[in-house]
């Protein structure tokens, strides 16, 4: 029987916390910005993101009705920071097409559908994939769903909680799996993750200062032992 990973993934996380302090994730004012920033944010760091968040909005396009009815070279015109933007303009349409026609853009309409139904209907979105899909029904509908970027599975398979390479499944498994549904702890687990992630693990990890390099004598990362 597999052994379960609770109190590591929990120790870790308090790791985290004691060093980087909470993260106050997700910096938007409404849930709907929180959804923009998600496809926003797909590929690119959130300084640029959050450019083009700020772009729409100083042109007052952050609403939904109006993204919806928008024409794509207007949207991709104000969010060139993003980069990608001809294909994040089309998939910014297309989610205000399907937030105002499926729940009248009412963020409280959106959150009240189930988990697993909601995510599956927000799959079905061209050029949507888990990760922005689960970024929304976590930061933006409150759902306890463990969010994975690439982060995630450098972080934990070096640490040896995860095999090299596994899927984005896998790797919220061992999150979902051993950690009780909490979404105040999987919104700030991912954000330590991320700030982890971009100032310590990097693709040349800075071990000697890594907050979770050695939590107590049975509880250490085994990519830092190999990296010494
Ligand atoms: S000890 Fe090194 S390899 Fe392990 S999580 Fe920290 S930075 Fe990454």
């Amino acid at each position: 029987m597999p052994v379960p990973l609770t109190d590591d993934l929990l120790l870790i996380y308090d790791a985290l916390l004691a060093a980087f302090g909470h993260q106050h994730w997700w910096p938007a004012k409404t849930p709907f910005e929180t959804m923009v920033g998600a496809i926003l944010t797909q590929n690119v760091s959130w300084t640029n993101a959050a450019r083009a968040v700020a772009n729409l909005e100083d042109a007052g396009m952050l609403d939904p009705r109006l993204l919806a009815s928008a024409d794509t070279a207007d949207i991709a015109r104000l969010i060139v920071p993003s980069r990608y933007y001809n294909q994040k303009a089309e998939r910014i349409r297309e989610f205000a097409r399907v937030y105002v026609a499926e729940f009248d853009a009412d963020p409280a309409a959106m959150a009240a559908v189930e988990a697993g139904e909601l995510r599956e209907r927000l799959l079905a979105i061209r050029g949507f994939g888990k990760e922005t899909v689960d970024t929304i029904l976590l930061y933006a509908c409150e759902k306890p769903i463990f969010v994975v970027d690439a982060y995630t599975r450098r972080i934990f398979s070096r640490y040896g909680l995860l095999p090299e390479g596994a899927s984005y499944d896998q790797t919220q498994r061992l999150f979902a799996g051993n950690l009780e549904p909490d979404v105040a702890l999987f919104n700030d687990y991912h954000a330590q993750i991320v700030r982890l992630g971009k100032t310590t693990c990097k693709r040349s990890p800075l071990c000697n200062r890594c907050p979770i390099r050695e939590i107590h004598e049975g509880l250490a990362c085994a990519g830092a032992q190999l990296l010494r």
